[in-house]
């Protein structure tokens, strides 16, 4: 689909001249994403590139535009940051991307929480709540990512051990427009959100949300070499009970962490880096060696490149010295309990983990279990060996909303807000695979 001057002349209409995008360079990589580090989505994902770029600079803008799709049937495929990694920001069929890093106003900054709108990067919400004393209380380890892709495509991340996943608790409210005849901002809370929240924005556009704050805390990241996982995960647990819970917990194998770690003393196979608010760090020196660790360091410097070096940054750090790997979501004491067996189900192993603390788990591990890609065979057979020794898996590789859970959610939802499936077609209901 190429955007006809009628159609580019009414969009400028919209949301003014700098509001629409129609450079092919730039529009291409408004349609794409990070679904590359999978072998999987890289064959089957058949990306499309978008007509159009559109970036409302304000809500009545963007209601403007979906108001518009709707009345022309043009599909809208939302985007942030467009690091999501499953396909989720990929257009698959023609239409518009609907850019919405211009709405980036932080409104309301209160005792306890924040008003922001959708194309707010954290790493610029951060930076605004520090000069108020607060900090994000989640988000992802791709920083510079937006709130409403974080909120529609991810789902924990940095606070993840004090304030879970996005769906308990600290996301208070969305205002969401949808696509329908006659949109309005919508205002979602408590349950209702369920619908919205990791929806890769198939049901409504969020504009705005109203986030959970936390006091800013002085932190710093301790280092630890262990000889084995299980030792390391015992005391990372035991940092997670310290009385101010660190913000983020990482361990990984000596294979991945050495990608991105120069050495610089951190012997043992398996590295656990702590970012700890500072009063807490001789505490947790204490209970680390208690539990056979060597403190190699604690370093108030090394908080920031923590910060983008944790979760699916371990995949891509490996990933760019090894382009043959493929990953898989992994989650729950089994990891452990089982480590030879986890280990031996895919070729070529490694594990990284996250301490986080969703509701709906408490407090533990989730993880990526790197290997070499072989054949879809051979990573559906890994990932069915691991569920039957227990282990929690999540298949990266796959762009369909609900592959999480809550399908019918956010099938209901849909039909509210986008009654003519026009919203990022084909990631709800799988017809164009
Ligand atoms: C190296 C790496 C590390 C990562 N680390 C983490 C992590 O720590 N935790 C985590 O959860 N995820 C992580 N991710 C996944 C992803 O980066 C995050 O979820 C990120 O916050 C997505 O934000 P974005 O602005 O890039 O969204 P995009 O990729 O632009 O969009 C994500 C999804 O949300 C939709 N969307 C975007 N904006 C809106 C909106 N306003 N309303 C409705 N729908 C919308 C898009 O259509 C798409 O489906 C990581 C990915 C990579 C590649």
């Amino acid at each position: 689909m190429t955007v006809s001057a009628d159609l580019a002349g009414e969009l400028t209409q919209l949301v003014g001249e700098n509001g629409v995008e129609t450079r092919p360079d730039v529009l291409h990589r408004l349609s794409r994403d990070f679904s590359w580090l999978s072998p999987i989505l890289t064959r089957d994902l058949r990306p499309v590139t978008a007509a159009a770029g559109v970036r409302p600079a304000s809500v009545a803008e963007l209601v403007a535009v979906l108001g518009f799709a709707y009345q022309r049937g043009l599909a809208v495929t939302p985007r942030g940051a467009g690091t999501s990694n499953y396909g989720q920001s990929v257009p698959m069929v023609p239409g518009i991307v609907l850019d919405t890093t211009k709405l980036s106003g932080i409104h309301d900054i209160g005792k306890h929480d924040v008003v922001v709108e959708a194309g707010v990067t954290f790493a610029d919400l951060e930076n605004a709540l520090a000069e108020h004393g607060r900090e994000v209380a989640v988000m992802p380890s791709t920083v510079t990512s937006t709130v409403g892709g974080f909120l529609s495509g991810g789902n924990q991340g940095i606070g993840s051990i004090e304030f879970g996943s996005i769906w308990d608790g600290w996301v208070r409210e969305l205002t969401v427009v949808g696509c329908v005849e006659d949109p309005a901002p919508v205002v979602v809370s408590g349950s209702s959100m369920n619908g919205h929240l990791h929806a890769y924005g198939t049901t409504g556009v969020i504009a705005r949300a109203r986030l959970l704050t936390a006091p800013k805390r002085d932190r710093t990241v301790l280092f630890a070499a262990f000889d084995s996982l299980a030792a390391a995960t015992r005391a990372g647990r035991k940092l997670m009970d310290l009385p101010v819970p660190p913000r983020a917990i990482a361990i990984d194998d000596q294979a991945i962490w050495e990608t991105f770690i120069p050495h610089d003393g951190h012997d043992g196979t398996v590295l656990l880096r702590a970012m700890l608010e500072v009063g807490t760090a001789e505490q947790g020196r204490t209970a680390t060696v208690a539990d056979g660790g060597r403190v190699t360091a604690i370093d108030d410097a090394a908080v920031r490149p923590m910060m983008s070096s944790v979760y699916n940054h371990s995949t891509l750090r490996a990933f760019r010295s090894d382009r043959g790997l493929a990953a898989v979501q992994i989650r729950g004491s089994a990891i452990v309990e089982n480590e030879k067996e986890v280990r031996s189900t895919l070729p070529g192993s490694r594990i990284h983990l996250d301490g986080n603390a969703p509701r709906r788990f408490g407090k533990g591990y989730s993880g990526l279990l790197l290997s070499n890609w072989v054949d879809d065979a051979t990573l559906e057979n890994g990932i069915a060996a691991l569920r039957a020794i227990g282990v929690v898996v999540v298949n990266p590789h796959t762009w369909l909303v609900g592959s999480h859970g809550g399908l019918e959610d956010y099938l209901a939802a849909a039909a509210a807000f986008d009654p003519r499936g026009l919203l990022n077609p084909g990631k709800l209901v799988p017809q164009c695979r």
